[in-house]
Protein backbone atom coordinates (compact mmCIF):
# COMPACT_ATOMS: atom_id res chain seq x y z
CA UNK A 1 0.00 0.00 0.00
CA UNK A 2 1.56 3.37 -0.39
CA UNK A 3 1.81 5.91 2.26
CA UNK A 4 1.78 9.51 1.60
CA UNK A 5 5.04 11.14 3.42
CA UNK A 6 4.38 11.95 6.85
CA UNK A 7 3.21 15.92 6.73
CA UNK A 8 4.95 17.64 9.91
CA UNK A 9 4.00 21.25 10.93
CA UNK A 10 6.03 23.37 13.32
CA UNK A 11 4.55 26.05 15.31
CA UNK A 12 7.44 28.43 16.62
CA UNK A 13 6.37 31.06 19.64
CA UNK A 14 8.64 33.33 20.82
CA UNK A 15 8.56 33.33 24.72
CA UNK A 16 6.90 37.26 26.57
CA UNK A 17 8.53 38.81 23.07
CA UNK A 18 7.85 42.30 24.00
CA UNK A 19 9.32 41.91 28.00
CA UNK A 20 12.40 39.62 26.55
CA UNK A 21 13.40 41.90 24.20
CA UNK A 22 13.72 44.92 26.74
CA UNK A 23 15.63 42.40 29.14
CA UNK A 24 17.69 41.34 26.25
CA UNK A 25 18.69 45.15 25.77
CA UNK A 26 18.68 45.91 29.22
CA UNK A 27 21.39 43.74 31.76
CA UNK A 28 19.27 45.40 34.39
CA UNK A 29 16.17 44.03 33.85
CA UNK A 30 17.02 40.65 33.65
CA UNK A 31 15.49 38.09 36.50
CA UNK A 32 13.15 41.33 36.98
CA UNK A 33 9.26 41.41 36.83
CA UNK A 34 8.89 43.36 33.62
CA UNK A 35 5.25 44.81 32.53
CA UNK A 36 5.09 46.13 28.99
CA UNK A 37 1.91 48.19 27.84
CA UNK A 38 0.50 50.97 29.37
CA UNK A 39 1.37 53.31 31.72
CA UNK A 40 0.37 52.33 35.45
CA UNK A 41 -2.16 55.32 36.25
CA UNK A 42 -3.63 55.34 33.17
CA UNK A 43 -6.05 53.39 31.50
CA UNK A 44 -4.70 50.67 29.22
CA UNK A 45 -3.36 47.37 29.04
CA UNK A 46 -0.86 44.46 29.66
CA UNK A 47 0.91 43.96 25.98
CA UNK A 48 3.37 41.69 27.59
CA UNK A 49 4.54 40.29 30.61
CA UNK A 50 8.15 38.65 31.62
CA UNK A 51 7.89 34.97 33.16
CA UNK A 52 9.14 36.94 36.54
CA UNK A 53 6.02 39.28 35.65
CA UNK A 54 3.47 36.21 35.68
CA UNK A 55 4.16 34.86 39.11
CA UNK A 56 2.33 37.65 40.62
CA UNK A 57 -0.62 36.47 37.96
CA UNK A 58 0.53 39.26 35.18
CA UNK A 59 -1.25 38.37 32.26
CA UNK A 60 -1.60 40.25 28.99
CA UNK A 61 -4.75 41.67 28.06
CA UNK A 62 -5.13 42.57 31.78
CA UNK A 63 -5.84 46.14 33.12
CA UNK A 64 -2.97 47.94 33.47
CA UNK A 65 -3.86 49.18 36.97
CA UNK A 66 -4.49 45.27 38.23
CA UNK A 67 -1.01 44.82 37.22
CA UNK A 68 0.30 47.89 39.00
CA UNK A 69 -1.85 46.65 42.23
CA UNK A 70 -0.41 42.85 41.94
CA UNK A 71 2.83 44.21 41.45
CA UNK A 72 4.04 47.64 42.19
CA UNK A 73 7.51 47.13 42.07
CA UNK A 74 7.55 45.70 38.56
CA UNK A 75 8.99 47.89 36.22
CA UNK A 76 6.95 49.07 34.03
CA UNK A 77 7.52 50.23 29.90
CA UNK A 78 6.31 51.45 27.13
CA UNK A 79 5.96 49.28 23.95
CA UNK A 80 8.87 50.23 21.74
CA UNK A 81 7.20 48.63 18.83
CA UNK A 82 10.32 49.50 16.01
CA UNK A 83 12.45 47.49 18.21
CA UNK A 84 9.68 44.73 18.04
CA UNK A 85 9.14 44.97 14.77
CA UNK A 86 13.05 44.99 13.88
CA UNK A 87 13.56 41.66 16.00
CA UNK A 88 10.02 40.24 14.20
CA UNK A 89 11.97 40.29 11.13
CA UNK A 90 15.47 38.90 12.15
CA UNK A 91 13.71 35.91 13.41
CA UNK A 92 11.94 35.36 9.89
CA UNK A 93 14.53 35.28 7.64
CA UNK A 94 16.21 32.88 10.54
CA UNK A 95 13.33 30.79 9.71
CA UNK A 96 13.50 31.58 5.67
CA UNK A 97 16.81 29.78 6.00
CA UNK A 98 15.15 26.65 7.20
CA UNK A 99 12.56 26.69 5.02
CA UNK A 100 11.04 28.94 2.29
CA UNK A 101 7.25 27.48 3.69
CA UNK A 102 7.00 30.21 6.59
CA UNK A 103 3.44 31.64 7.35
CA UNK A 104 3.15 34.70 9.44
CA UNK A 105 0.58 34.19 12.23
CA UNK A 106 1.36 37.57 14.04
CA UNK A 107 4.97 39.33 15.22
CA UNK A 108 6.11 36.88 17.13
CA UNK A 109 4.39 33.44 15.72
CA UNK A 110 4.94 31.72 12.73
CA UNK A 111 4.17 28.00 11.12
CA UNK A 112 6.30 26.39 9.23
CA UNK A 113 5.61 23.27 7.05
CA UNK A 114 9.28 21.17 8.10
CA UNK A 115 7.84 17.77 6.00
CA UNK A 116 11.06 18.25 3.80
CA UNK A 117 13.14 18.75 6.66
CA UNK A 118 13.63 15.53 7.45
CA UNK A 119 16.38 14.31 5.03
CA UNK A 120 18.22 17.45 5.49
CA UNK A 121 18.24 17.75 9.12
CA UNK A 122 16.61 14.85 11.39
CA UNK A 123 13.74 13.49 12.87
CA UNK A 124 11.56 16.27 13.86
CA UNK A 125 13.05 17.21 17.71
CA UNK A 126 16.01 17.78 15.94
CA UNK A 127 14.56 20.52 13.32
CA UNK A 128 12.93 21.87 16.29
CA UNK A 129 16.21 22.09 18.51
CA UNK A 130 17.66 23.90 14.75
CA UNK A 131 15.06 26.09 14.99
CA UNK A 132 15.11 27.03 18.37
CA UNK A 133 18.71 27.53 18.10
CA UNK A 134 19.43 29.25 15.16
CA UNK A 135 16.62 31.73 17.04
CA UNK A 136 19.02 32.63 19.51
CA UNK A 137 22.23 32.71 17.66
CA UNK A 138 20.85 35.37 15.65
CA UNK A 139 19.00 37.21 18.46
CA UNK A 140 19.64 35.74 22.05
CA UNK A 141 15.70 34.99 22.43
CA UNK A 142 14.19 31.85 23.34
CA UNK A 143 11.05 30.15 21.58
CA UNK A 144 8.71 27.68 22.26
CA UNK A 145 7.71 25.37 19.48
CA UNK A 146 5.47 22.90 18.81
CA UNK A 147 5.89 20.40 15.63
CA UNK A 148 3.09 17.59 14.96
CA UNK A 149 0.97 16.52 11.90
CA UNK A 150 -1.29 19.62 11.45
CA UNK A 151 -1.52 23.01 12.74
CA UNK A 152 -3.58 22.59 15.45
CA UNK A 153 -1.53 20.64 17.58
CA UNK A 154 2.00 22.37 16.22
CA UNK A 155 -0.09 25.30 17.96
CA UNK A 156 -0.74 23.52 20.88
CA UNK A 157 2.78 21.67 21.16
CA UNK A 158 4.45 25.26 21.20
CA UNK A 159 1.69 26.37 24.04
CA UNK A 160 2.49 22.96 25.77
CA UNK A 161 5.89 23.15 27.42
CA UNK A 162 6.86 27.33 27.66
CA UNK A 163 9.44 29.00 27.66
CA UNK A 164 12.45 27.78 26.22
CA UNK A 165 9.63 24.71 25.33
CA UNK A 166 10.04 21.47 22.01
CA UNK A 167 7.20 19.21 22.35
CA UNK A 168 6.76 16.89 19.24
CA UNK A 169 3.52 14.79 18.83
CA UNK A 170 3.53 12.09 16.36
CA UNK A 171 0.10 11.05 14.58
CA UNK A 172 0.18 7.81 17.20
CA UNK A 173 0.12 10.75 20.33
CA UNK A 174 -2.20 12.86 19.21
CA UNK A 175 -5.40 11.19 21.19
CA UNK A 176 -3.02 10.74 24.20
CA UNK A 177 -1.76 14.61 24.04
CA UNK A 178 -5.18 15.83 23.20
CA UNK A 179 -7.34 13.77 25.52
CA UNK A 180 -6.46 15.77 29.72
CA UNK A 181 -6.73 19.20 27.82
CA UNK A 182 -9.19 21.77 28.67
CA UNK A 183 -11.77 22.16 25.90
CA UNK A 184 -10.65 25.97 25.95
CA UNK A 185 -7.30 25.15 24.71
CA UNK A 186 -8.71 24.17 21.48
CA UNK A 187 -9.54 26.92 18.54
CA UNK A 188 -12.55 29.49 18.36
CA UNK A 189 -14.34 28.70 21.51
CA UNK A 190 -15.80 31.39 23.34
CA UNK A 191 -16.56 32.23 26.65
CA UNK A 192 -20.40 31.20 25.48
CA UNK A 193 -19.23 27.89 23.90
CA UNK A 194 -17.23 27.22 27.08
CA UNK A 195 -20.30 28.17 29.24
CA UNK A 196 -22.35 25.90 27.60
CA UNK A 197 -19.87 23.24 27.75
CA UNK A 198 -19.02 23.55 31.10
CA UNK A 199 -23.32 23.20 31.96
CA UNK A 200 -22.89 19.79 29.92
CA UNK A 201 -20.27 18.60 31.98
CA UNK A 202 -17.41 18.45 29.42
CA UNK A 203 -14.56 20.26 30.90
CA UNK A 204 -11.79 18.07 29.00
CA UNK A 205 -11.17 17.09 25.14
CA UNK A 206 -11.51 13.29 26.52
CA UNK A 207 -15.38 14.39 27.26
CA UNK A 208 -16.13 16.51 24.42
CA UNK A 209 -14.98 13.93 22.39
CA UNK A 210 -17.27 11.34 24.15
CA UNK A 211 -20.39 13.15 23.48
CA UNK A 212 -22.44 11.75 20.44
CA UNK A 213 -22.88 14.71 18.37
CA UNK A 214 -26.11 15.51 18.28
CA UNK A 215 -25.99 16.53 21.72
CA UNK A 216 -23.52 18.73 21.20
CA UNK A 217 -25.61 20.01 17.80
CA UNK A 218 -28.51 20.58 19.97
CA UNK A 219 -26.55 23.20 22.63
CA UNK A 220 -23.99 24.33 19.88
CA UNK A 221 -25.49 24.09 16.21
CA UNK A 222 -24.30 21.54 13.67
CA UNK A 223 -21.73 23.60 12.34
CA UNK A 224 -19.99 24.75 16.27
CA UNK A 225 -19.87 21.28 17.02
CA UNK A 226 -19.01 19.30 13.92
CA UNK A 227 -15.98 22.03 13.77
CA UNK A 228 -15.08 21.25 17.75
CA UNK A 229 -15.56 17.36 17.60
CA UNK A 230 -13.21 17.19 14.72
CA UNK A 231 -10.59 19.25 16.64
CA UNK A 232 -11.16 17.08 19.60
CA UNK A 233 -10.55 14.33 17.07
CA UNK A 234 -7.08 16.00 16.13
CA UNK A 235 -8.05 16.68 12.87
CA UNK A 236 -7.00 20.16 11.62
CA UNK A 237 -5.57 21.62 8.68
CA UNK A 238 -2.12 20.99 7.47
CA UNK A 239 -1.27 23.35 5.06
CA UNK A 240 0.87 25.86 5.75
CA UNK A 241 0.61 29.24 3.57
CA UNK A 242 3.96 30.82 3.15
CA UNK A 243 3.96 34.51 3.10
CA UNK A 244 5.04 35.02 -0.26
CA UNK A 245 2.61 32.88 -1.81
CA UNK A 246 -0.31 34.86 -0.48
CA UNK A 247 -2.71 36.89 -3.13
CA UNK A 248 -5.33 38.40 -1.12
CA UNK A 249 -6.11 38.79 2.37
CA UNK A 250 -10.01 38.67 3.54
CA UNK A 251 -12.26 37.99 5.99
CA UNK A 252 -15.96 37.29 6.05
CA UNK A 253 -18.70 36.52 8.45
CA UNK A 254 -22.12 34.91 7.99
CA UNK A 255 -25.19 36.34 10.34
CA UNK A 256 -27.13 34.10 12.36
CA UNK A 257 -30.29 35.17 10.79
CA UNK A 258 -30.73 37.53 7.51
CA UNK A 259 -29.68 40.71 9.01
CA UNK A 260 -32.46 43.83 6.90
CA UNK A 261 -30.36 46.55 9.31
CA UNK A 262 -27.96 48.67 7.54
CA UNK A 263 -26.18 50.02 10.61
CA UNK A 264 -25.06 46.17 11.69
CA UNK A 265 -23.84 45.36 8.38
CA UNK A 266 -21.70 48.26 8.25
CA UNK A 267 -20.70 47.37 11.87
CA UNK A 268 -19.72 44.57 10.52
CA UNK A 269 -17.26 45.75 7.58
CA UNK A 270 -15.68 47.96 10.09
CA UNK A 271 -14.73 44.86 12.28
CA UNK A 272 -13.65 42.96 8.84
CA UNK A 273 -11.64 45.94 7.87
CA UNK A 274 -9.97 46.26 10.83
CA UNK A 275 -9.38 42.65 10.90
CA UNK A 276 -7.87 42.84 7.34
CA UNK A 277 -5.66 45.75 8.13
CA UNK A 278 -4.45 44.51 11.04
CA UNK A 279 -3.57 41.05 9.30
CA UNK A 280 -2.10 43.14 6.37
CA UNK A 281 0.34 45.04 8.90
CA UNK A 282 1.65 41.85 10.49
CA UNK A 283 2.76 40.81 7.25
CA UNK A 284 3.82 44.04 6.33
CA UNK A 285 1.19 43.81 3.48
CA UNK A 286 -0.29 47.00 1.28
CA UNK A 287 -3.08 46.42 -0.91
CA UNK A 288 -4.25 48.84 -3.91
CA UNK A 289 -7.50 47.00 -4.73
CA UNK A 290 -10.44 46.58 -1.74
CA UNK A 291 -12.86 43.80 -2.28
CA UNK A 292 -16.25 43.68 -0.73
CA UNK A 293 -18.23 40.37 -1.05
CA UNK A 294 -22.47 40.33 -0.28
CA UNK A 295 -24.50 37.34 -0.39
CA UNK A 296 -28.41 37.80 0.25
CA UNK A 297 -30.76 35.28 1.17
CA UNK A 298 -31.05 32.47 -1.79
CA UNK A 299 -27.04 32.80 -2.16
CA UNK A 300 -27.30 35.09 -4.44
CA UNK A 301 -23.50 36.66 -4.30
CA UNK A 302 -22.05 39.70 -5.90
CA UNK A 303 -17.84 40.68 -5.64
CA UNK A 304 -17.14 44.00 -5.96
CA UNK A 305 -13.56 45.67 -6.16
CA UNK A 306 -12.11 49.17 -6.45
CA UNK A 307 -8.65 49.92 -6.94
CA UNK A 308 -7.52 52.93 -4.99
CA UNK A 309 -5.07 55.64 -5.85
CA UNK A 310 -1.99 54.44 -3.19
CA UNK A 311 -1.95 51.00 -1.39
CA UNK A 312 -3.45 50.63 2.21
CA UNK A 313 -3.42 48.99 5.18
CA UNK A 314 -5.27 51.43 7.15
CA UNK A 315 -8.54 49.72 8.39
CA UNK A 316 -9.60 53.22 7.42
CA UNK A 317 -9.16 53.45 3.93
CA UNK A 318 -10.47 49.74 3.62
CA UNK A 319 -13.76 50.50 5.30
CA UNK A 320 -14.33 53.72 3.39
CA UNK A 321 -13.66 51.87 -0.06
CA UNK A 322 -15.61 48.79 1.05
CA UNK A 323 -18.66 51.50 1.83
CA UNK A 324 -18.28 53.05 -1.37
CA UNK A 325 -18.79 49.64 -2.95
CA UNK A 326 -21.55 48.80 -0.79
CA UNK A 327 -23.18 52.03 -1.71
CA UNK A 328 -23.04 51.62 -5.64
CA UNK A 329 -25.59 51.00 -8.05
CA UNK A 330 -26.64 47.79 -9.15
CA UNK A 331 -26.36 45.62 -5.33
CA UNK A 332 -29.76 44.48 -4.60
CA UNK A 333 -32.06 46.01 -1.14
CA UNK A 334 -32.19 42.38 0.33
CA UNK A 335 -31.87 40.89 3.83
CA UNK A 336 -27.59 40.14 3.53
CA UNK A 337 -26.39 36.75 5.10
CA UNK A 338 -23.03 37.27 4.37
CA UNK A 339 -20.60 39.95 4.46
CA UNK A 340 -16.62 39.86 3.32
CA UNK A 341 -13.78 42.45 3.26
CA UNK A 342 -10.71 41.58 1.49
CA UNK A 343 -7.50 43.96 0.30
CA UNK A 344 -4.77 42.39 -2.92
CA UNK A 345 -2.87 43.63 -5.38
CA UNK A 346 0.44 44.01 -3.26
CA UNK A 347 2.22 47.53 -3.65
CA UNK A 348 6.48 47.16 -3.59
CA UNK A 349 6.22 47.57 -0.01
CA UNK A 350 9.43 46.04 1.44
CA UNK A 351 8.75 44.61 5.36
CA UNK A 352 12.11 46.07 6.34
CA UNK A 353 11.34 49.48 5.69
CA UNK A 354 10.06 50.80 8.99
CA UNK A 355 6.93 52.99 7.33
CA UNK A 356 4.03 51.45 5.79
CA UNK A 357 1.95 53.47 6.35
CA UNK A 358 2.57 56.04 3.59
CA UNK A 359 4.84 59.08 4.27
CA UNK A 360 2.31 62.21 5.31
CA UNK A 361 3.17 63.75 8.64
CA UNK A 362 -0.55 64.02 9.38
CA UNK A 363 -0.36 60.39 9.31
CA UNK A 364 2.31 59.66 12.08
CA UNK A 365 -0.40 60.29 15.12
CA UNK A 366 -3.15 57.89 13.61
CA UNK A 367 -0.17 55.18 12.58
CA UNK A 368 1.42 54.85 16.25
CA UNK A 369 -2.33 54.74 17.64
CA UNK A 370 -2.84 51.69 14.72
CA UNK A 371 0.79 50.14 15.61
CA UNK A 372 -0.45 50.06 19.48
CA UNK A 373 -3.58 48.26 18.49
CA UNK A 374 -1.90 45.57 16.20
CA UNK A 375 0.14 45.09 19.31
CA UNK A 376 -2.31 44.34 21.11
CA UNK A 377 -4.17 42.62 18.69
CA UNK A 378 -1.78 40.58 18.07
CA UNK A 379 -1.26 39.51 21.07
CA UNK A 380 -4.58 38.65 22.18
CA UNK A 381 -7.05 38.26 18.79
CA UNK A 382 -8.81 41.11 16.92
CA UNK A 383 -11.62 42.74 18.44
CA UNK A 384 -10.41 43.88 22.45
CA UNK A 385 -9.60 47.43 20.31
CA UNK A 386 -10.78 49.01 17.95
CA UNK A 387 -11.04 52.33 16.36
CA UNK A 388 -13.61 54.71 15.68
CA UNK A 389 -13.60 55.23 12.27
CA UNK A 390 -14.77 58.72 11.40
CA UNK A 391 -17.11 59.23 8.29
CA UNK A 392 -15.50 58.48 4.60
CA UNK A 393 -15.67 62.35 4.00
CA UNK A 394 -12.37 63.09 6.82
CA UNK A 395 -10.01 59.72 5.43
MG1 LIG B 1 4.81 34.67 22.11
Amino acid sequence: MHHPPQRWIAHMDLDAFFASCEQRDDPALRGRPVVVGARPGQRGVVAAASYEARRYGIRSAMPIAEAARRCPHAVYLRPDLEKYRRVSRQVFEVLGTLTPSVETASIDEAYLDVSGLERLLGPPDTIGREIKHRIHAATGLTASVGIGPNRLIAKLGSEYRKPDGLTVVSPAQVADFLAPMPVGNLRGLGPQTLKILDRLGIRTVARLRAMPLHVLEQHLGRHAAAGFLRQAEGIAPDRVIPDRARKSISKETTFATDCTNPDVVHATLRRLAAEVARTARGEGLAGTVVTLKIRYAGFETHTRQRKRAAATCDEREILETAVQLLHARGLPDKPVRLVGVGISEWSATDTTQPDLFDSPQRRTAGRQVLRTIDAVSEKFGHGKLQLGVPPASDT
